[in-house]
């Protein structure tokens, strides 16, 4: 089938190339000069592991093209997912300016029946937003055209975006039209058959991956819910974690001993510093909005922020409490990523954790496996390191943000031995403890 998909980053990029894979023929469009020459050229600007092979394979096979030029793309495919950001405004209401901007072009484009897929994550009714839109921008001869929308959000985990775009857990469409779901459901059938090579070749690939069909504003609900539900364990495990240093209890044994319930389970479990990224924020806060908008309480929600914003700040109470003033004093930060596995540093923990000390006056340097520079909303006084040795120079303390799996590895006997003082706090509990206090560490996790 002939598939549109508009903006190429983690979402779309992720999206267009694991739709080329299956057999479909993709254009992906963005206005940013600068990725789509980067993509010409075989790079991709965005981390993750194993699609810069995937999209070199798929252009050599020419079922995947980049363009900066939208009119055509449009014309010619029959399917048009749009994938553009969805930020958060400062009231936590969804930007939906690009959204808007792709909806009248696409309006002004349109030249036989399309289907629309919506695939940014968006506020209730944005299916209607769109359709209306486009009706307003349709011209000329494009009037006689029809067209029809799709809510089909996207469940992807950033560092594991393409093993979940070729297995996802569910596939979701809402329409209230039968002849686009119809379109979807052919569009997906070689995801869910599994018969296309890379599944083949792939001992994890899925059999039964269920579609859910339903009415585009269910369809809408079930990410900002997803979302929100997913923030919600973490904060609750993190104010566990928070009694349990209280209380002097350990918050592994605990999460272990609850999660064995199989109604409860142990993933998203794991206390530490805090959800951050692209999506938890920005979702919780535009469902709580939602809510409000709505008549309908907020209570969960608006506590489930708190409490992650607090367990930032915790992190900056328990280096006081281990070093004192924090003025003067040298911090090395382990991760920038909001996560492993990512180059992606929207609303990541790591900056309110920079920022704050820096604030108070420390030297910070900041460590991470793909994060090269700083990002824009840290204080562009945070050094970037070039490894943790560097870092962890006559520092008085190391605090870990993210959890890649390098930290492991790392030579604490020499990390000591270079440190002005051996304290740590490690904000994801991922250190073995015992060994690090046998090295003469004085460690803190969160909860243990
Ligand atoms: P992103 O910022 O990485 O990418 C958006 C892209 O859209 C950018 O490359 C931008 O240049 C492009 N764009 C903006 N306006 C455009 C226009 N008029 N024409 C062409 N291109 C345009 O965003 P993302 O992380 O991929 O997220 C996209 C959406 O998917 C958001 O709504 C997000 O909430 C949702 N989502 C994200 C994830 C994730 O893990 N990142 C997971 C699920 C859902």
């Amino acid at each position: 089938m002939r598939v549109c998909v508009i903006g190429t980053g983690y979402v779309g990029l992720v999206t267009g190339v694991c739709m080329a894979e299956i057999g479909h023929n993709v254009i992906c469009v963005d206005k940013d000069e600068q990725k789509i020459k980067m993509l010409f050229n075989g790079k991709s600007p965005i981390y993750e592991n194993g699609l810069e092979e995937l999209i070199k394979s798929n252009v050599t096979n020419k079922n995947l093209v980049f363009s900066t030029e939208l009119a055509g793309a449009i014309r010619s495919q029959e399917i048009i997912f749009i994938c553009v950001g969805t930020p958060p405004l400062p009231n936590g209401k969804p930007d939906l300016t690009a959204l808007d901007e792709v909806s009248r072009l696409i309006g002004s484009y349109i030249n036989g029946y399309k289907v629309i897929v919506n695939k940014s994550t968006v506020p209730i009714g944005t299916a209607n937003r769109v359709k209306k839109i486009i009706k307003e921008n349709l011209n000329g001869e494009g009037k006689g055209y029809s067209f029809d929308i799709v809510s089909n959000p996207e469940f992807l985990k950033e560092g594991e975006a393409v093993y979940d775009a070729f297995f996802p857990e569910r596939i979701v469409i809402g329409s209230e039209n039968p002849k686009a779901v119809e379109v979807m459901k052919k569009l997906y059938e070689p995801l869910i058959r599994q018969d296309f090579s890379y599944a083949v070749n792939n001992i994890n690939r899925k059999s039964d991956i269920p579609i859910i069909i339903t009415d585009s504003t269910s369809s809408e609900l079930i990410k900002y819910a997803s979302n929100a539900f997913l923030a919600t364990k973490i904060s609750f495990i993190n104010e566990v974690a928070n009694i349990c240093e209280r209380v002097e209890a350990n918050v592994l044994d605990v999460t272990y001993g609850m999660g064995l319930d199989s109604r409860i389970g142990t993933k998203f479990m794991r206390a530490g510093i805090g959800w951050g990224g692209s999506c938890f924020p920005k979702d919780v806060r535009a469902l709580a909005f939602t809510a409000e908008e709505y008549g309908a309480s907020a209570n969960i929600l608006n506590s489930v922020i708190l409490v992650n914003n607090y367990q930032r700040y915790k992190v900056i109470q328990k280096a006081m409490d281990m070093i004192g003033i924090i003025e003067d004093k040298i911090v090395a930060v382990l991760g920038i990523a909001f996560k492993p596995n990512t180059d992606d540093t929207r609303e990541a923990p790591s900056i309110t954790v920079i920022n704050k000390l820096l604030e108070l006056g420390a030297e910070v340097r900041a460590y991470d496996p793909i994060v090269k520079s700083c990002p824009k909303e840290m204080d562009p006084k945070a050094t970037i390191t070039k490894d943790v040795y560097e870092a962890v120079k006559n520092a008085n303390l190391i605090v870990l943000v993210t959890e890649w799996p390098e930290f492991l590895n790392l030579d604490f006997g020499r990390i000591k031995s270079l440190m002005k003082m051996p304290n740590i706090i490690d904000g994801r509990n991922m250190l073995n403890k015992s060994k690090l206090q046998e090295l003469g560490f004085n460690y803190k996790g969160i909860g243990i």
